[in-house]
């Protein structure tokens, strides 16, 4: 079981923001910028391009509706999408609120946020997510 689907199954606790059958989206615990998401699809697949194609379909329809409440939720211009996928072996997609394209930056310090801070982020996010 990857720590992904610990979180899913709630076994390990995440910032969650939204879910369905199918995905799940949280913060990520070592955000590039304040409302930093990743959407995983509950299904377990290490690589994204080895999902079935439903799946991966599906996955950017979540994302989109992810993102424009990421959007209404954190002032940004865009919400940036990226895939690495390096450190955890459970397919996911990066969304990141941005103004300029450095704050897509991996390579740069981590932000940090206090427990409630995240918790305020994510409920913010969830309440805009239709
Ligand atoms: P990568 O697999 O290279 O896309 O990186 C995995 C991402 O998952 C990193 O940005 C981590 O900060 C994030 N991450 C790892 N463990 C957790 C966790 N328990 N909760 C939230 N995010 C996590």
């Amino acid at each position: 079981m990857t720590i992904f689907s610990k979180i899913i199954a709630g076994e390990i606790p995440s910032y969650k923001v939204a879910e369905d059958d199918a995905y799940y989206a949280f913060l990520d615990i070592n955000p590039v910028a304040k409302g930093h998401v990743l959407v995983a699809p509950k299904k377990e697949e290490d690589y994204l391009f080895d999902l079935d194609d439903d799946t991966l379909a599906g996955m950017a329809l979540f994302s989109k509706r992810v993102a424009t409440a990421i959007r209404k939720a954190i002032p940004c211009k865009r919400v940036g999408v990226t895939v690495i996928g390096l450190e955890v072996p459970h397919a996911h997609i990066h969304l990141i609120p941005i103004t300029k394209e450095a704050d897509m930056l991996f390579t740069q310090p981590k932000k940090k946020f206090e427990p409630e801070e995240f918790k305020a982020i994510a409920a913010a996010i969830a309440a805009n997510f239709e």
